[in-house]
């Protein structure tokens, strides 16, 4: 079933679409974390500019936020590109080189991350859907394909939907992380520009090509989700006619 032409044609090409976009945000984010921002600032301050100009305080730690209040907390995480916002605790937690680097990947990623402080504060449509596809996309995640064989092997009929059925919630999840991900980028490019943080030109250009890089990466997610589910689906209906 894994190793079937139809699989290889399908499937194969948006798993290497998403070694090339994994591989391109890393050279990317490499190339231009070298690239001193000429406003000098470190991601953390770029981030914090961001917000504070749309009205939020910034503070360094996660327990000094309240619940709905106008307080986001920007903080160093470990990692590398481990760079996310947090709706829980409304922190923006940014890997060392972002946080403390004043490069151009690092205010761009910084500010991609404020952007989703930004979503989650605006009650963003798209974000309010994913976050609630969430715990069903992890439940469903980990379960669909080892039905999907299980249910092949033993012979087992009522699996397969029920394992297509879960994918299914995989690839809308990913469907709607798009626009959130689109979105964030944008208002990190727009802020950054509109605030003076980054020059026009080369700056802006840097840091659009770090970001889209990262967009990429959910691009082909995406991609080699709808791929495996429609092969799913090509498979077995083709099955049930077949008998
Ligand atoms: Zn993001």
């Amino acid at each position: 079933m894994f190793f079937s032409p139809l699989y290889l044609i399908m499937v194969a090409p948006a798993l290497l679409l998403g070694i090339w976009a994994q591989m391109k945000v890393t050279s990317a984010f490499n190339h231009f974390s070298r690239v001193p921002v000429s406003s000098g600032l470190t991601g953390a301050q770029a981030a914090a500019r961001m917000l504070q100009g749309k009205g939020f305080q910034i503070v360094q730690s996660e327990d000094a936020v309240p619940h709905a209040s106008n307080i986001i907390a920007i903080v160093e995480t470990r990692g590398f590109l481990s760079d996310h916002y947090d709706p829980s605790t409304r922190t923006l937690r940014l890997s060392p080189s972002v946080y403390e680097g004043n490069s151009l990947a690092s205010v761009g990623v910084a500010c991609h991350e404020a952007g989703h402080a930004l979503q989650h504060a605006q009650n963003y449509a798209p974000l309010n859907l994913r976050s609630l596809m969430v715990p069903i996309a992890s439940f469903g995640a980990p379960l669909a394909i080892p039905l999907i064989v299980i249910g092949a092997i033993f012979a087992i009929p009522i699996l397969i939907p029920l394992g297509i059925l879960l994918f299914t919630t995989v690839v809308i999840f990913q469907l709607i992380t798009l626009p959130v991900e689109f979105d964030a980028s944008r208002r990190a490019k727009r802020t950054l520009a509109e605030m003076g943080m980054i020059q026009s030109g080369e700056e802006a250009a840097g840091v659009a090509s770090v970001l889209n890089a990262a967009a990429w990466t959910y691009v082909a997610a995406a991609v080699s989700s709808i791929m495996t589910l429609l092969y799913y689906l090509m498979v077995f209906s083709g099955n049930r006619r077949g008998n």
